[in-house]
């Protein structure tokens, strides 16, 4: 490892989110993964005493992502584990096919708040997009979520295929808007996923967010933009007037990968143990797999002060090149293993 400055401040990251990617997934989704990569992923116990170092450094808050964090050996454990030892909110983004299971039991081992992806309500284009006739299984995990957490929000990622399904989306969304807590529904720009041929992807699917806000306006008339508390700062909600359905646009494309810049409260961890203070970009990690603890909550804090003191003007160079995506979901080897 990098050899680090001892750093004797006091840290304070209570206001970042430790994302964190599990390595594998049920789901072969077109847009996301084509191979499985042969890693060696860190077990559960490092994993425990990255995050320990976290709350060590003031951080409250962990995204767990992927992969599909669900098919994770010992899921609930880990989440239990999490909790109690200092973290007060987790946020799970899941493809949904297991979750109606173990809801319950995650409720209890301390998720907050569900992203469920969705890209279409079609049971023969989800077997088209993820390789599995699983759609069933998604409906009944958001069914059990919207009476279950905090928040529970739909992931779409936009493409032309799934574009004429918006309506039906919205009135999901009504459906549910009876109950204690109502659905969000976020249209994610498609992006390269970093495999061979994803520019190909992109090119032949890519719809812009734009397109859904006038099917949506066109439907039910005028929206008002507003605010979802601790999310992405690069997603842009509104509110339909006529129905109180709240949506959300991540923009990746339309806004050219723009860095969230100061906005953006995210240290991202890999599955092989490799950590940035950046979501994309591995230039700024360290890889923490096999180090001691000292070592880990030394690397903890050297990220959480260099993202506070990063200036303005690293950020408007930065653009989110999207071919580190395979190394951040799956831990594809790259040279910083
Ligand atoms: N398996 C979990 C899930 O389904 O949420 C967590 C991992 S998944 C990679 C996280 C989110 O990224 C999902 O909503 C997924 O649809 C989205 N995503 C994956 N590849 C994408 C791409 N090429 N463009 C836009 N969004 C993408």
């Amino acid at each position: 490892m990098t050899n680090l400055k001892n750093i004797d401040q006091k840290v304070n990251g209570s206001e970042y989110v430790l994302r964190i990617s599990t390595p594998y997934c049920n789901l072969k989704c077109d847009y996301c993964r084509k191979e499985i990569f042969d890693i060696k992923s860190i077990d559960n116990n490092e994993l425990i005493d990255i995050i320990r170092t976290s709350v060590e450094c003031g951080i409250k808050k962990v995204r767990w992502t992927g992969g599909e964090p669900t098919i994770t050996p010992n899921y609930v454990d880990l989440v239990k584990k999490t909790r109690e030892i200092g973290i007060e909110k987790q946020m799970l983004s899941t493809n949904g096919t297991i979750l109606y299971r173990i809801a319950e039991e995650l409720k209890d081992a301390g998720i907050n708040r569900v992203n469920i992806s969705l890209d279409t309500l079609n049971k023969s284009n989800f077997l088209k997009i993820t390789g599995k006739n699983m759609l069933h299984k998604v409906l009944q995990s958001l069914d059990v979520a919207v009476n279950l957490f905090e928040l529970v929000k739909i992931n779409r990622v936009l493409e032309k295929s799934n574009l004429d399904e918006t309506i039906q989306l919205i009135e999901l969304a009504e459906k549910y808007q009876t109950k204690k807590m109502p659905l969000v529904i976020r249209f994610i720009e498609l992006v390269k996923g970093g495999f061979e041929g994803d520019i190909k992807y992109v090119n032949g699917n890519y719809c812009a967010g734009e397109e859904v806000i006038r099917i949506v306006k066109d439907k039910y008339g005028n929206l008002s933009e507003t605010k979802i508390e601790g999310d992405n700062p690069m997603c842009y909600y509104y509110k339909i007037n006529s129905n109180g359905v709240v949506l959300g646009i991540v923009p990746n494309f339309s806004v050219n990968f723009q860095c969230g810049g100061k906005k953006c409260k995210k240290l991202r961890v890999n599955p092989v143990g490799f950590i940035s203070n950046c979501s994309i970009y591995q230039e700024f990690g360290h890889n923490l797999k096999g180090t001691t603890y000292k070592e880990k909550l030394e690397v903890m804090k050297h990220l959480i002060i260099e993202k506070q003191e990063r200036g303005e003007e690293i950020f408007k160079r930065l653009k989110h090149h999207q071919s580190d995506y395979q190394f951040w979901r799956f831990g594809k080897p790259t040279g910083n293993e």
